[in-house]
């Protein structure tokens, strides 16, 4: 065991789309120039547009 623990891992960004008609949600790796509002990719499901609807970071799970 490790006397103390170092507590520096980066969040990982993700960008989260949302199909402006039937509501898919896709997410993916944060990718430069990524804002919420900003036109997305197509949608998987019915390839209509999608809109960047929220930007996050998240924290990979601990290993124990
Ligand atoms: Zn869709």
């Amino acid at each position: 065991m490790f006397g103390s623990k170092k507590k520096e891992s980066k969040p990982t960004i993700y960008t989260e789309e949302t199909c402006n008609a039937c509501g898919e949600v896709a997410r993916r790796p944060f990718e430069e120039g990524d804002y919420v509002f900003k036109q997305g990719l197509q949608c998987k499901k019915c390839s209509s547009s999608t809109m960047v609807t929220a930007v996050y970071g998240e924290y990979p799970p601990e290993k124990t």
